[in-house]
């Protein structure tokens, strides 16, 4: 195919404002799937991303269309994730392609992910066609969205493309606009290859299957393949095109973007950003790396029946075979027993895997409170990192610690203003901008990631009445007054209620965590005390009652020694409950107790 017939775009949007839609009608229009095998949601292939309406893995299609002009092009669209966890996915394929789609839903306008989502598409030097979706209802307001496209990101908006993805209007436009507004790709055909490694996922009857956008050469089955990073050679098994079916064809060449499977066994051999070149006559020269995508938020997750432990492992195993960025290692934990302390990007990575783990292996999990990584400075001068404050060293070893950092952006109508800025200083935020664009306000925070990973994201759509967007990025790691704080239950530690607090707010936080745990926990036959405490010194106290069973009711008044023997016993049996702990923490209090209103 000459690059001149070839265009290579993904389509940027916040989230509900139409990209799947609007996929699924350009894959319909173009009869690049036969109407009987249309379906929703076309791209988002696995049942959590169907069910929760995102995307996580990057997913390709590639769609012929003859243009009005009588030639035939090729179309290749990648789908990126539209979620903030996902930002690094977004980044890195973005960088396959030459243009965006802004889809902006014309009757909302522009959110925090349509602003990060662009930027993205911006810093790859991206061609942007701005289009406005959903002009089907009555409430949509084009004149206004485009203005505040050209206010907000600064672009022009004037010649948006109007469209209604639900009933098709618009799709015509959509496509020859994609062909004669957005830029075909470069390459040189009689070059050494050198293609970009754009995602990798495994699957189970072929092995590792590699996404590659072509830049320059050629690539054919049979050929053997080096990966530039770790040096690694491969014979390549096939290669081909997503129609959305995968198709094998026979060769790939510049500016294409398709698969290739070479019997690889791991998600981790294949590093995303990498250079793919022939073991012979390749390219010295590789692409400028990629750093991988790190995990952000630690915690715990055990099995709630201890005997499925062995299965919660070859679960975690295999998800991980499929998602580099997901971390495991084996924890101890006294009151939890055997578990995995997992890494991931964010809280909605952390819930994806703990859904498809509860779901797909049909393993009830217990998950304790979420962690960010801290920086520990010893006294002695060396730093180690901490990813769970159980392992929290003696404080007399201890300078200092330095906490992760985000720049937050939020989009939030007027009204919500004043609470949006409460939440965000109720978190210790320092307020970096605060802009207007018409009715909406947009401000910028420099928050403590710690103080974001649990349950702000809630706390932030609930204030707002979900009209809140929310976007954020890393900035790096600063110093603050923080603290251990430990729940003990029937005097024992929880150590996976422990949790890292700013020194300020521990009593505060303290006493709430110990009113919630009253609650939750159920009252036992003996009285338990709960307490916060940090290092030996309790800060906050409570005391669930015993459930008070009478065994002498039923004496009828009768013999009084008798009376005595049964209450000795009662008295005694309290006791030895109480020596073993045997306190039962019910699931849900490991999240609920952290959560703060
Ligand atoms: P995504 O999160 O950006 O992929 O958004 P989806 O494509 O999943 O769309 C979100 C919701 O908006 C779905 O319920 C769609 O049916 C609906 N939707 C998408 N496009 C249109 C449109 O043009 N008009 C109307 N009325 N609804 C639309
Ligand atoms: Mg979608």
């Amino acid at each position: 195919i000459p690059l001149s017939h070839i265009r290579n775009f993904s389509i940027v949007a916040h989230i509900d404002h139409g990209k799947s839609t609007l996929a699924d009608r350009l894959i319909q229009s173009t009869h690049t799937v036969a109407d009987r095998d249309m379906k929703e949601q076309m791209l988002d292939s696995m049942d959590i991303e169907r069910e929760r309406g995102i995307t996580i893995k990057a997913q390709t299609v590639r769609i012929n269309y003859t243009a009005d002009n009588g030639e035939d092009y090729v179309l290749n669209l990648i789908d990126t994730p539209g979620h903030v966890d996902f930002a690094y996915e977004v980044s890195r394929s973005m960088r396959a392609v030459e243009g965006s789609l802004l889809v902006v839903d014309s009757t909302q306008g522009v959110e925090a992910q349509t602003l990060a989502n662009v930027y993205h598409a911006l810093d790859a030097d991206h061609e942007i066609v701005p289009v406005l979706n959903k002009i089907d209802l009555p409430a949509s307001e084009c004149d206004r969205v485009a203005e505040q496209i050209e206010d907000v990101i600064g672009i022009d908006a004037s010649q948006a493309i109007r469209v209604s993805a639900k009933t098709g209007v618009g799709i015509k436009e959509t496509l020859e606009a994609i062909v004669h507004r957005l830029p075909a790709p470069k390459g040189t055909l009689d070059a050494p290859l050198k293609a970009m490694l754009v995602d990798s996922w495994y699957d189970s009857y072929l092995g590792v299957i590699v996404l590659v956008r072509i830049i320059d050469g050629q690539l054919r089955k049979n050929e053997r393949i080096r990966f530039m990073q770790n040096g690694s050679v491969h014979h390549v098994d096939r290669i081909g095109v997503f129609r959305p079916a995968m198709t094998e064809i026979d060769v790939l060449g510049p500016g294409e973007i398709g698969f290739l499977t070479a019997s690889i066994k791991q998600v981790r051999d294949t590093r995303v950003g990498d250079t793919v070149t022939h073991e012979k006559k390749g390219t010295d020269k590789a692409l400028p790396g990629f750093k991988p995508a790190q995990p952000v938020v630690f915690c715990g997750l055990f099995p709630v029946d201890a005997a499925e432990f062995e299965d919660l492992r070859d679960s975690i195993e295999k998800l991980a075979l499929n998602d580099a960025s997901f971390s495991y290692e084996m924890e101890t934990s006294a009151a939890l027993g055997f578990g995995f302390r997992c890494g991931f990007l964010g809280l909605l990575h952390l819930e994806v895997i703990r859904d498809r783990i509860e779901r797909e292996y049909d393993i009830d999990l217990i998950t304790t409170a979420p962690s960010v990584i801290y920086d520990i400075h010893m006294k002695d001068g060396s730093v180690t990192q901490l990813h769970n404050p159980a392992d929290m060293p003696d404080l007399t070893f201890v300078d200092h610690l330095e906490e992760p950092r985000i720049k937050a952006t939020i989009l939030v109508p007027d009204e919500y203003l004043g609470d949006v800025l409460k939440l965000c200083q109720d978190r210790r935020g320092i307020q970096m901008d605060l802009t207007y664009a018409g009715s909406r306000a947009m401000v910028v925070y420099d928050l403590p990631l710690n103080e974001v990973v649990f349950d702000f994201y809630d706390r932030l759509k609930s204030v707002t009445k979900g009209y809140a967007s929310f976007d954020y990025q890393m900035i790096g790691y600063r110093t603050d007054a923080l603290v251990k704080m430990s729940i003990l239950v029937n005097d024992e530690p929880v150590d996976a209620l422990s949790t890292m607090v700013h020194r300020d707010r521990a009593e505060t936080r303290g006493r709430a965590m110990v009113e919630k745990l009253k609650d939750l926990i159920p009252r036992h036959m003996f009285k338990i005390p709960i307490q916060a405490a940090i290092g030996g010194k309790v800060i906050a106290r409570e005391t669930l009652s015993a459930m008070r069973k009478d065994v002498t009711a039923k004496c009828y008044g009768g013999d009084a020694s008798r009376k005595k023997k049964l209450l000795e016993k009662q008295k005694a049996g309290k006791k030895k409950m109480r020596q073993f702990g045997s306190v039962n923490i019910p699931q849900e209090a490991f999240i609920s107790a952290l959560k703060m209103d």
